[in-house]
């Protein structure tokens, strides 16, 4: 079986949120559940333990969410699926368009889906 190289972070937002996400700039997410999906190639541990970290230097648009102590991260997966086939399958409704998303070529449109409402 091939190692995950991808994972996923289920995140449940006590209240509706307006933070500013990089150049993204000013987003909207809607209180619920969320899960975003990401790769790591090498240093998963590491990569997941940085995104349950409240600070730190706000480095990937993930960072500006889960710097906030409404965003609680409730579960992480690690899949061998590909980042974007895992993301896509995930379902859910684009809130936040292109969050984690910069380097996705798979049309994703945004690696952070809503769940609630689907
Ligand atoms: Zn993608």
């Amino acid at each position: 079986m091939a190692s995950p190289t991808t994972y996923c972070l289920t995140l449940f937002v006590t209240e509706p949120l307006r933070p500013r996400i990089g150049r993204l700039g000013r987003a909207r997410v809607p209180a619920g559940w969320l899960v975003y999906t990401g790769s790591a190639r090498r240093n998963m541990d590491a990569r997941i333990a940085r995104h349950m970290r409240r600070h730190k230097p706000q480095r990937w648009h993930l960072d500006y969410l889960t710097c906030d102590p409404r965003v609680i991260v409730i579960a992480v997966t690690r899949h061998a699926e590909p980042e974007c086939q895992r993301n896509q399958r995930n379902g859910g409704r684009i809130v936040v368009p292109g969050l984690g998303a910069s380097d996705c070529t798979a049309g994703c449109g945004s690696h952070l889906r809503w769940l609630d409402g689907t």
